[in-house]
């Protein structure tokens, strides 16, 4: 089983001719809600690119609102087990709102709401779900003190730690050396390691420096340049695939999904790769998170 502990958003997406002033009111659309939140798109894309093969569970929190009921039925509808999702009384789901201008500029505001209150005594209560799991996802949009402490469930309990660092941060050292695979993106990698430089030239040196602080295996995600993979044996470039990309909202959420879901049915560290790769170029030629993430038998189509 793979368990995915985080956050799960509703996206409230509209588009704008350009970004507005303060205080100014204008006229935009269309207007979209599209289930979002790092931690829900990385267990939609577990589920539909292992696609029956594995099951994936979430842990995670919602409000006792709508946007709440709504998200829970999306991640029910993939097969997805949401025993562990809480409502959380007299609270909001978290949302993103998202301005989109002409040009294809984001502006976020992220408010957490439910997510701020996934707590160590919620991971303490999925004790049974993870002791279950070959895997364990995790990303950085609920309390750090919470991912701390599933991580180190997760560790001693001989489970694989997926660390996904995202948004970018820094961290204790002794949480990286619980993880199995750190997944950052090229902000994240540098953001880690208090480093001004990111990207291009730097990216193995930065790997190497996070295999140094105890990860067992770093995987750097270059956006359309692709993945930078190391461990102890080294380090290797996974080129992307060419493609036109119109929006990559949750291309890093599709790009863990399929990795995790191919380590998750036995696949080698390379494999896994190549399909997290594939079903992320689907999802940047589509607009939207979960809205953009593939399944399984369109990266046979593709
Ligand atoms: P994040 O969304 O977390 O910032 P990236 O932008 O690095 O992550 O993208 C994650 C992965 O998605 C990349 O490693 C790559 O495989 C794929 N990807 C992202 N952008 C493109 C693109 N323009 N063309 C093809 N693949 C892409």
């Amino acid at each position: 089983m793979i368990v995915v502990i985080g956050s799960i958003n509703m996206d409230l997406v509209l588009g704008v001719p350009r970004m507005p002033m303060p205080g100014e009111t204008i006229s935009g659309g269309p207007f979209a809600t599209i289930a979002g939140g790092k931690g829900a798109n990385q267990a939609v894309a577990c589920a539909r690119l292992a696609a029956g093969r594995v099951p994936v569970a979430m842990v995670g929190c919602v409000g006792d609102d709508g946007f709440g009921d709504t998200l829970r039925t999306a991640l029910q509808d993939e097969g997805i087990d949401d025993s562990h999702v809480s409502t959380i009384a007299a609270t909001a789901t978290g949302v993103a709102s998202i301005l989109v201008d002409a040009a294809g500029q984001n502006s976020i505001v992220l408010a957490a709401g439910a997510n701020a209150l996934l707590s160590p005594a919620h991971i303490d209560a999925a004790r049974e779900l993870i002791a279950a799991a070959s895997i364990v996802v995790l990303q950085l949009e609920v309390p750090l003190e919470t991912v701390g402490h599933a991580i180190k469930l997760a560790h001693s309990l001989g489970k694989t730690v997926l660390l996904n660092p995202a948004p970018a941060r820094s961290l204790p050292v002794e949480l990286l050396a619980q993880v199995d695979y750190l997944v950052p993106n090229e902000i994240e990698a540098a953001m880690l390691l208090g480093a001004d430089a990111r990207g291009g030239a730097v990216v193995a040196a930065q790997a190497e420096q996070l295999l140094a602080l105890g990860c067992r295996n770093v995987l750097v995600t270059l956006g359309a340049e692709g993945v930078y993979a190391a461990d102890a044996g080294g380090g290797h470039y996974y080129p992307a695939r060419q493609v036109k990309a119109v929006d990559s909202t949750a291309a890093g959420d599709t790009f863990i999904g399929g990795l995790v879901a191919a380590l998750a049915t036995g696949a080698t560290l390379e494999q896994a790769i190549s399909l997290g790769q594939r079903a992320a170029a689907i999802s940047v030629t589509r607009r939207g998170a979960q809205t953009s993430i593939p399944y399984l038998h369109e990266l046979d189509a593709a």
